[in-house]
């Protein structure tokens, strides 16, 4: 099984392969359904986890909220020298950790341990905001008075992720709740438990070593049923969301609806534009990565390809032999560029995405068929593919979280900008090009209406310094660098009276 041939990565990181518990508030529990980790690469189960339920949920939340109290005591640089020993507790552990995102979610082994690497980017960012969180000294208009803006924490941060980064997600959020001086409670992904409980394990270690108290890092696995309370309880005061925009539409309303703060994280639909100006060298390699990498599970990957009428047929013809080229087959194989899909419901995605294609008259250019024979027999494998489509075709409207890619062509800039932005979707986009102008219309007022705009290189693979996150239908939120940090805090604005007198605002004489 798959527990006993990596029985190593296991031990390390504390799984068992039965009745792991699948909560903590501190303690280790759980009194919801069993629910079983299943290798995508056979279908078989890894190791089983007794889950949570709402009233696990109920009792976390007020865990959560009693350490919190004693967390925000500790001076924010203070805060910062527990997030980097949380980041040295990774580093130890990075290599079984990057394992394990393997064996459960199905990424290639260097993009697992990527995912962990996110989450060791993002505490050492953590541990420098720590000592730059600076809110602003604004000029009152009035004598002997001064304004300034303070950044407080608001409370319990909820997390809710979704199965394709079952580490990264939760490692963003997480840094960036805890130095702003928060509590964080995670619901992961229901097929993605064995990673959250690692991680949640390691935190723990942590939290104890410095005599804090853990609940400070709560966790509590399951369905739908935890999500939707953790959604909808006000002690979440932060609900930060990542999956798909059908489910988001709803979380936002529910937040909203108690006047909640949330940070929606949903589905993309990106797009690279290839230039006749550009290198097209380059543009075929990134191409490749954006839309194969991680099988066509990253919100990132890119899932129409947009090329200049003239360089085209040029173009695919690389794409075509780069595609043949791909090595699908065990995450942990060297040399494997596609692991499997994560679940055996992406397949069928897979295949009627083709069927739909061929129906709204479009073409297949390469791949399209699901791996059955051999080493594939019990797994959910699948070739990754190109397509040839119109712009106008329903099928490219939506988001399949597969790897497919379809292409279609343009002639001038303003229509391949049309094209880009005629979805719903807005997380990320890019465009190959060597001419400043075309880099400059595209990042401009009437360029990309996406919250990621890149110039020659692909749409996946952000860096944590950037905000990341996307407009219209992907959900409005950011997380990660820049300013993100804010979100997690309630913003004063303080004006200060040492004057003495009482001079009022806009010149106004009262009585
Ligand atoms: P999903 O929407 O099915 O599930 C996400 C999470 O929501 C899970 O933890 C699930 O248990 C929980 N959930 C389900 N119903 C809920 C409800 N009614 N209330 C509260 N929580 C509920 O998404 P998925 O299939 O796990 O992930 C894939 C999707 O996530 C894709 O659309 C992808 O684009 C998106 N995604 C977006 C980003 C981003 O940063 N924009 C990053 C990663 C993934």
């Amino acid at each position: 099984s798959t527990f006993d041939k990596h029985h190593d990565v296991f031990e390390t990181l504390g799984i068992q392969k039965t009745n792991n518990k699948g909560v903590f508030d501190g303690e280790w529990s759980g009194s919801g359904p069993i629910v079983p980790s299943i290798n995508p690469v056979n279908n078989q189960v890894i190791a089983e986890v007794v889950t949570g339920t709402t009233a696990d949920l109920d009792r976390a939340l007020d865990r959560v909220a009693e350490a919190q109290k004693i967390w925000v005591e500790m001076p924010i640089p203070k805060r910062g020298h527990v997030l980097l020993a949380m980041r040295d507790a990774l580093v130890k552990n990075l290599q079984p950790l990057g394992k394990l995102v393997a064996l459960e979610m199905g990424k290639i082994l260097p993009e697992g341990v990527g995912e962990v690497q996110e989450y060791i980017d993002i505490l050492e960012y953590a541990l420098g905001l720590s000592r730059m969180m600076q809110g602003a000294i604004i000029p009152s208009e009035r004598p002997g008075h001064i304004m300034l803006e303070t950044w407080n924490p608001l409370g319990t941060v909820g997390v809710i992720s979704a199965f394709n980064f079952p580490v990264a997600v939760y490692g963003w959020n997480s840094a960036l709740a805890l130095v702003t001086g928060n509590g964080v409670l995670w619901k992961p992904s229901p097929t993605t438990p064995l990673c959250a409980l690692a991680i949640t394990r390691i935190l723990e270690q942590t939290l104890r070593q410095h005599n804090l108290p853990p609940a400070l890092c709560s966790l509590v696995t399951g369905g739908t049923d935890v999500g939707v309370s953790l959604t909808a309880d006000k002690r979440t005061h932060v609900l930060s969301f990542t999956g798909s925009t059908q489910v988001g539409r709803e979380v936002g309303k529910v937040v909203q609806g108690r006047f909640g703060k949330s940070i929606l994280e949903l589905g993309g639909n990106n797009a690279i534009v290839v230039m006749d100006d550009c290198d097209i060298d380059l543009a075929a390699r990134a191409i490749l990565f954006a839309a194969v990498g991680t099988a066509g599970q990253r919100c990132t990957t890119t899932r129409r390809l947009i090329v200049h009428e003239s360089v085209y047929d040029s173009l695919i013809e690389r794409l075509i032999k780069a595609y043949g080229q791909v090595k699908v087959g065990d995450p942990l194989d060297d040399g494997v560029l596609c692991g499997p899909l994560h679940t055996e419901a992406a397949v069928s995605t897979y295949k009627q995405v083709l069927d739909s294609v061929i129906k709204q008259g479009g073409e297949v250019l390469c791949g399209g068929q699901v791996l059955t024979e051999g080493e594939f027999e019990h797994g959910n494998f699948v070739v990754p593919t190109l397509t040839k489509v119109r712009p106008d075709m329903d099928i490219i409207k939506n988001e399949a979280f597969v790897p497919i890619l379809h292409t279609m062509t343009f002639k001038t800039l303003d229509e391949a900008i049309a094209i880009n932005n005629g979805v719903a979707q807005g997380l990320s986009s890019s465009i190959f090009t060597t001419n400043p102008a075309n880099m400059f219309k595209w990042i401009g007022p009437k360029g990309s209406d996406c919250g990621i705009i890149n110039v020659n290189i692909p749409t996946n693979g952000a860096e944590i310094g950037g905000a990341f996150g996307g407009e219209k239908e992907t959900g409005g939120g950011r997380e990660s660098g820049s300013d993100s940090w804010k979100q997690y805090c309630r913003r004063g604005t303080c004006t200060i009276n040492y004057s003495g007198a009482l001079p009022l605002a806009q010149g106004i004489n009262f009585g």
